[in-house]
Parts: structure tokens; sequence; C-alpha cells
């Protein structure tokens, strides 16, 4: 069940057969929604990602966005789309009713997130950043800022954005320069230079709604004295007509490596100093307000990753299965030897092998976070709630940065696998691979990812999250090992399992002595080591049910105690050949990934301080 972008009978299998998301329509949050409605409406994403999103991808990237008399323009082609996504009702599906949505479970839009992702990040973005800047409205605005904005917001009749960004203040938000002035009807007048801004100013929407952090005059320095305004494009009259320009002007469109046909741009405020804002929320909360959007853009950016990554995959196995090229290894001595297709050859199905294990793992580890966000708002107690919620925390840091850099690094083989072809623009996988790059470095860079997992995640609640993760993957090695074609892979895992343990142990010991730069000094391999234990983890849960489901079926088709039956199947059976999939994926994992982990433990326990001791000048030679 490949449509050629996302696998999506593996969708259904992380959904139903691994996570059993039917326990959420159990639930009093989600009881309207059953399995029926997710393949029902998996069905109308992939038509929607196939059909109408899809199309717009080459496109917009030939075409562009441009700057021209102070107006931004973007692919043509993205209006039409946009009009048929709303139309489809694909704006909020998460909301409430209330505000226009569905209603509907995280983890459910999350799939359809995917197919979208897969399809074109630099469209999805114009309505991703609208609904994010719309909840942030949602839940820290007046009645008469909801009034005001939100709702046009969620329905998709006006754009949104988040802006942080300053040419002097990228990671270290803190340092930025853009004002707030009080002005006596209570509003405050911006003034200010915002860059990089994405979806900062286009014609798909005739308002862009700019949720601006600013510092009000007077307030301290740094984080703490950050506010949040709510900056419209044109000022809103009371009727809720337009009225002015309010003083926003686009000083730049970027012309960049990928996603270009996402207008990523420079912003002034206030020029002429007639940039109105209105507060949002609190003064001096700015930074915790803003958070609330960028927990959810984090994962969204996650699963552009994964996006990327699947999309990638699934063309390179398409192209591996078609291209002749060459005899097989074992037969090169053979003048009569007919090429074959590069699947058949081993380098090129170990490349595939690493791109299948790594896409299933960052797509159950995504859905699994998605998941529990949806516990965590379902769940009855507090106990419970905290527990689901720590996962999302904890996970955050990682469904962003990991599934980015290995989405990324999928999308490079992908290249590959297509030879000299790969590099041309004929096929889709060199933008894949350019517009992947991008989620490794907005949202927060993937530097800063691993910075806020080892500062902040792995001790949130006392360690109490860490744990609870740690308690799921020992419960799954205790699971595998009982299964006797799983258990020498589970083995590996569990080695795997406790170097990490060891080297989280160390880490937190660091804290206080004379080492304590090295926990951030390795805070990037500890996250890719982490994501890596996490993807054995995840593909050896998905491996033990399918084991499961393969045993039934073959005690069904008495095919049990031989090998060549069950090969047999692979060909006939749809299902026996995914599952066996399952399998290979986790095997793999565990044979070729897993074990790499202790030396890059050891790398890390060595505490080695030679990149902060180097004199920056001996980096290079003047
Ligand atoms: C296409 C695109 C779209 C974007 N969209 C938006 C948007 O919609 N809204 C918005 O506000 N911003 C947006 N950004 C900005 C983006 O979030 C920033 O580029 C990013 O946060 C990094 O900031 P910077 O570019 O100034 O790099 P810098 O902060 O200068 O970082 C450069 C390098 O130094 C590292 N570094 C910096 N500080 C530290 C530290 N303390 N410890 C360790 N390493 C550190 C970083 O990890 C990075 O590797 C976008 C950027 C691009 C390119």
């Amino acid at each position: 069940m490949s449509n050629g972008l996302v696998n999506t009978r593996d969708q259904q299998f992380v959904l139903f057969e691994q996570l059993g998301i039917e326990k959420l329509f159990a639930t009093e949050k989600f009881k309207d929604f059953s399995k029926d409605d997710v393949l029902m409406m998996q069905n109308e994403a992939e038509k929607m990602a196939i059909n109408v999103i899809l199309p717009t991808y080459t496109e917009g990237d030939k075409e562009g966005c441009h700057l021209k008399d102070g107006n931004v323009s973007i692919p043509k082609s993205y209006k039409d789309a946009f009009a048929k996504f709303k139309e489809g009702g694909w704006m909020c599906p998460t909301k409430s009713p209330d505000v226009g949505g569905q209603g509907m479970p995280v983890v459910m839009a999350t799939a359809y997130l995917e197919l979208f992702s897969a399809a074109n990040i630099a469209f999805c973005m114009y309505g991703g950043l609208t609904i994010g800047a719309a909840g942030l409205i949602e839940k820290f605005g007046t009645e008469e800022q909801k009034n005001k904005y939100m709702y046009k917001m969620f329905s998709g009749e006006w754009g949104g954005t988040m802006c942080l960004t300053e040419p002097g203040a990228g990671s270290d938000v803190g340092a930025l320069k853009t004002t707030a002035k009080r002005l006596p009807d209570g509003t405050f007048s911006i003034s200010g230079t915002k860059c990089f801004i994405s979806a900062g100013d286009h014609d798909l929407t005739p308002n862009i709604i700019h949720p601006v952090l600013a510092r009000i005059e007077g307030d301290p320095p740094g984080t703490g004295g950050i506010s949040i305004f709510i900056v419209p494009k044109y000022k809103v009259k009371e009727d809720g007509s337009l009225g002015k320009l309010n003083d926003v002007h686009t000083g730049n469109v970027e012309h960049k490596m990928g996603i270009k046909g996402n207008a990523t741009c420079t912003l002034n405020f206030g020029d002429d100093g007639k940039c109105i804002g209105e507060l949002l929320g609190k003064e001096k909360e700015g930074m915790k307000v803003m958070f609330h959007m960028m927990n959810e853009a984090r994962l969204e950016v996650g699963m552009q990753g994964l996006g990327h990554g699947t999309a990638a995959y699934e063309h390179a196995v398409q192209y591996a299965k078609e291209r002749i090229q060459s005899v097989p290894v074992w037969e090169m001595k053979n003048p009569d030897a007919k090429s074959v297709a590069i699947i058949q050859h081993p380098d090129v199905r170990r490349d595939l092998m690493w791109m299948k294990s790594y896409v299933e793992g960052i797509r159950a580890m995504n859905y699994f976070a998605a998941y529990c966000m949806d516990m965590a708002e379902s769940s009855s107690s507090k106990e419970d709630h905290d527990k689901w919620h720590g996962f999302v925390e904890l996970l955050t840091p990682l469904c962003k940065a990991f599934s980015s850099d290995r989405g990324f690094d999928v999308c490079n083989k992908a290249i590959d696998v297509y030879g000299g072809y790969g590099f041309c623009q004929e096929y889709p996988v060199e933008q894949y691979l350019r517009d992947c790059k991008i989620a490794a470095i907005y949202e927060g860079t993937n530097g800063i990812q691993s910075l806020d997992l080892v500062g902040r995640k792995l001790g949130q609640r006392k360690g109490a999250n860490m744990m609870a993760m740690m308690g799921l993957i020992g419960a799954t090695i205790a699971k595998a090992k009982a299964i006797e074609d799983l258990k020498k892979y589970a083995v590996k895992l569990e080695e795997a399992f406790n170097c990490v343990v060891e080297l989280t142990m160390t880490l937190a010991g660091l804290g206080k002595s004379a080492n304590f730069l090295v926990p951030i000094l390795y805070a990037s391999p500890f996250l890719d080591i982490f994501g890596d234990l996490l993807m054995g983890y995840f593909l050896m849960d998905a491996a033990s049910i399918a084991e499961e489901k393969l045993g039934a079926i073959y005690q069904e088709a008495g095919a049990e105690e031989s090998k060549g039956k069950q090969r047999g199947l692979i060909r006939t059976n749809a299902d026996v050949a995914y599952y066996a999939g399952k399998v290979a994926s986790a095997k793999f994992f565990a044979t070729e990934i897993l074990p790499t982990i202790k030396g890059r433990c050891e790398v890390i326990k060595a505490g080695d301080k030679i990149a902060l001791e180097i004199a920056d000048e001996s980096f290079t030679i003047i």
C-alpha cells in the first residue's frame, strides 16, 4: 500500500497494532471517533496529499516567492490547493468544533500530517503556522482578541506567523531589540526588525496576524523581560473589516536552498512609528506564551523530517526495482550473465534496509509522542496526566532533532540509490534533500535541542520521565527475549540499553564537577545515541507484534514447521510480506546500529575535551 510517498499500511500498523489508539476512543474526550473514522480520513488525507498538494511540489520549488513593489507573491498553484485544503476541513482537525475544528486526537492528525508533509512542506507551513498562532490567541487571548482574530485564522481566511528571530537574536532570543512602547489606549507601538519569518508575507490571504516578541520599554534584559504582541498586517476595524496597513513592511524575501515555495521574510515593524500591537497574555510572559506554539511546532518539524525521509525512501525502493544496471557480483565471470535491477546488489539492499528501518522507527517515535499528548489530555488523574505529558516533554527534542537529522540522511542515501540521476532535477530526491535540511535549523537548531535534552529534559520530574521511558524499553526487551526468533537481537538491545543507562547516570553526576562542560560538549552525540536506542526499542516492539501475527498466519496455513512454505507465503500473502519486513527492520537495526552504541557511549564517558581545549587560532592556518 505505497502511494510513492508514505507506506499507509505501516501507518495503520503503528496506529492500531503497535499503539492501539482505539483505547483513546473509550475516553470521554474522543468518544465520537472510531477505527473506521481513522481509516476513512486516512483515505481522504491520502487523496488530498497526492491529488492536491503533491502537484504543487516541483512547480513551487521552480517558481519560488518574489518581492515586488512591497508585495510578496508565492507559487500560483498554492492558491487553488490551499482553497481545497481548507474546504476539505484540514486546517485545524485537532481543535474543538467550537472554533471550527473536529476535536480529533493529535495522533490521528499526525498520521495525516505525515502524508501532507511528504507531499510539500513549503505549502503546509502556510496553514501550520496560522493554526499555531491562532492557538496562542485561543489559549492566552482575551474574548475580544479571539473574536477579532482567532476564528478567521482557524478557518484559514487569514494567515499567521511566529516572529522571534532578529538579525542579532537567533538562538539567543533574549538578545532581541524589538521594542514596545505603551500608548494611552492600552495598545503598544511596536518597532524593530524580524528576519527569517516563514510565511511572513504572501498573497494567499488578505491579512496576516503576527505574534511578535518584543520588550516593553523599561523591562529587564534577557528572556525574562520579553512580552508578546498581536500585530496584524492590516488593522482590523470594529466590524471586523480590514483597515489601513499597520506599518508592517517586507524588507526582503530570502533566496534559499530549499522550501522555496514558502516566503521567508524580513519584516520591518514600525518604520513610520505607526505599527500597533496588542499585548497577548501577561507582560513579561512572552516566552512562556511562545513556547506553547514552539513545543507543538517542534513536533511538527519532526514530522517534516519523517515526511521527507519516507518520500525519499519510497522513491528509492521504486527506482531500485526498475533501474537495470550491472550483473550480479556472483555472476561477474559469466559472460552470458544479464544485468539486473539494482535492488539485487548487496550494497543497494543495505542502503534500502538502513532507510527502511530508520523511517519506520522515526514514524513510531513521532506517533507515540502524539499519542502521549492525547493520553495526557484525556487522562482522568493528575498522576496519569503527568506520566503521559512527561513522555511528550522528554521526546520533544528527540522528535525534532533526531527525525530531522536522520530524515535528511535518508534523503542523502536515496540520492545514492539513484546514482547520477538522483543529483539531477528530473527526479524529486534532490529536492527532498534540499527541503529537508531546514528542519534541522528552525524551531531551535538541533544543537540547541540536544542541550535541551541533556540540560533540562533528562532530569525533569527528578528523572521520572526518563525512568518511565526506560521502563517501557525494559519491558520490550523482556518480551522480545522470550521470542525465539528475536532473542539474540533483544540481547543486543539490552546491551545498548545498559550502556545508555550507565552513560546517563555518569553525565548526571558531572553537573557540579570540574567536568561539568562534558555533558554540554557531548550533548549532540548523546541525543544521537539516545535516538538510536529509541529506534531499537520501537522497532523491537513492532517486531514482537509482527512475530505473533506471523505465527498465527503460519499456523492457519500449516506452515509453522516449513521455512520453504513460509517463504512461499511472502510472495502470495501481503500481510506475511509486510510483517516479515517489520521483523527484518528490527533485526537489521539491532545488528548494524545498536552495537555501535557501546563505543559511542565510551567516547562520551572518556570525556575528552580536545574540541574545547584547542585554541581558536589553531582551527585554521592564517
Ligand atoms: C527558512 C527559515 C525559516 C525560518 N522561520 C522562522 C520563523 O518563522 N520565525 C522565526 O522567528 N524564526 C525563523 N527562522 C529562524 C531560525 O529559527 C533561526 O535561524 C535559528 O533559530 C538559528 O538562529 P541563527 O540563524 O541566528 O543562528 P545562530 O543562533 O547564530 O546559531 C549558529 C550556530 O551556533 C549554534 N549556537 C548558537 N548558540 C548556541 C549555544 N548557546 N550553544 C550551542 N550552540 C549554539 C547553533 O546551534 C548553530 O549551529 C527561520 C530560519 C530559516 C532559515
